[in-house]
């Protein structure tokens, strides 16, 4: 079985076409210029139906957290206990995203806390994730 992937519908495609490629990608309205997360057909502020997918950076700050100790799916069993979180984006500024910290010490993470996107394989796709940013040591990225 494996985990779920996901399943792109016409607004969401482009998110998911990013994320297999390693890139990450949010929706910005072509009329008020707002940046919009999740993909939706019209922009919640102005309510234009011309939106337009803009990478980002994938740097962001940790806007909270919880950590879940019991798997809701059973695939997710050998993953627990898992961070979910809010992850505000750097560069788009509006953008709230639901996403799960890996590599990360959950009782470590603070509010507002750096951090960068990653991308998880899962099947022919892929699904952002963010963990801290990490500290230039031994000339590693
Ligand atoms: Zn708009």
């Amino acid at each position: 079985m494996g985990k779920p992937v996901p399943i792109p519908d016409q607004f969401s495609a482009f998110h998911w076409e990013g994320a297999a490629r390693g890139e990450l990608l949010v929706q910005r309205c072509d009329s008020c210029r707002r940046f919009q997360y999740p993909p939706s057909a019209v922009c919640e502020s102005c309510q234009c139906r011309v939106l337009t997918p803009a990478k980002v950076s994938g740097r962001g700050s940790l806007y909270a957290r919880t950590v879940l100790h019991q798997a809701f799916h059973p695939d997710f069993a050998d993953s627990v206990p898992y961070t979910v979180a809010l992850v505000d984006l750097d560069d788009a500024p509006g953008v709230r995203i639901l996403t799960n910290i890996v590599d990360a010490d959950p009782g470590e993470l603070r509010p507002g806390q750096p951090l960068e996107v990653t991308f998880e394989k899962r099947g022919d796709g892929a699904i952002p994730q963010f963990r801290p940013v990490s500290p230039v040591q031994g000339g590693a990225a």
